[in-house]
């Protein structure tokens, strides 16, 4: 399968990894569109967020508590951060392989475009 965020964990596509483990990746967006612009990733692949099931509520509560550690680690907690994961075309996904992104370092607009 050709996804590109099973490469970056496969390290066939470098990037500024800032966190791992075995269940998670987290790296610098490659186009960032904040100041900081982190991707949470699981290293297994789900193309979407609706294949995921009941078994993976573990998974997603623990990728959870990663964003929470990082956001402590890189200081922008008390400020605040926004938290996102886009699905399908009107969600405006554009990699198949389900990401957290993290933005922060500026204030976030509301309602998002
Ligand atoms: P989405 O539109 O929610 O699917 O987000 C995909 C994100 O992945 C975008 O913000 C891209 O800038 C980012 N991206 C794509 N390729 C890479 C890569 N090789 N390394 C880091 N970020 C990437
Ligand atoms: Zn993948």
């Amino acid at each position: 399968m050709d996804c590109v965020f099973c490469r970056v964990v496969k390290r066939e596509i470098p990037s500024k990894i800032l966190y791992e483990d075995d269940l998670v990746l987290a790296f610098e967006d490659i186009a960032p569109q904040s100041p900081i612009h982190i991707l949470v990733i699981p290293k297994k692949h789900y193309s979407t967020i609706l294949h995921m099931n009941e078994n993976d509520k573990e998974l997603i509560g623990h990728i959870f508590m990663v964003i929470k550690k990082i956001a402590k680690q890189k200081g922008f907690d008390e400020k605040g951060f926004r938290v996102v994961m886009n699905c399908n075309s009107h969600g405006g996904q554009t990699v198949f392989h389900i990401h957290f992104h993290i933005l922060a370092g500026r204030h976030m607009h509301w309602p998002p475009g």
